[in-house]
């Protein structure tokens, strides 16, 4: 249960350990990537100011795209979790709302709303973070041949390197070839 009332954290705290799936989470309809699985591991506590922190592990299993072969891989998250979330305050501006920033501690804070902590919005955030802008399925992925479109990683084929064809000895090669016309 990833959804949690603020007022009823005990003084002890809350212990979590959940897995995860993509509704809870409200990745329904998110095209980059999609979760296959995860667990949540946590613990809530309250502090005197309604300031709630959230330490613990997220791992997950996110399914995503190689940029370069277009071929489906998994990538697999383990990270330290440790947020704090102040409460909302009336008549703040939107946009500080929805404002994540890191402190000087290192600690992302952020804001919940009325009595109303998503720890699914808290995940989605974290893997919105996690998840890498190029997202390669190896470091040295060959990609996609851009002449006849086969999958490097998985087959050579005999088209001319980008290199060959931008050499100034092409277009000579060309004229050797008769090819030119
Ligand atoms: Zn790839
Ligand atoms: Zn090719």
């Amino acid at each position: 249960m990833l959804l949690i009332n603020v007022s009823k954290i005990p003084p002890e705290g809350l212990s979590i350990d959940t897995p995860l799936n993509p509704g809870e989470v409200h990745l329904d309809g998110e095209e980059g990537f999609a979760l296959e699985g995860g667990t949540l591991r946590c613990h809530v506590e309250r502090g005197d100011d309604d300031t709630v922190h959230v330490r613990g592990r997220l791992q997950a299993q996110v399914a995503l795209s190689c940029g370069r072969c277009l071929e489906g891989f998994t990538l697999a998250l383990d990270q330290e979790v440790d947020l704090f979330y102040l409460p909302h305050e009336a008549g703040q501006e939107q946009e500080e709302e929805d404002e994540v920033e890191l402190s000087d501690r290192d600690v992302v804070v952020a804001y919940y709303e009325g009595d109303r902590l998503d720890l699914g919005d808290v995940i989605r955030e974290q893997l919105y973070l996690a998840v890498p802008l190029s997202r390669l399925c190896r470091e040295d992925c060959l990609g996609l041949c851009p002449h006849c479109g086969v999958n490097r990683n998985q087959q050579a084929c005999s088209c001319p390197t980008e290199e060959v064809s931008l050499s100034p000895f092409a277009s000579l090669r060309k004229k050797l070839d008769g090819s030119e016309s």
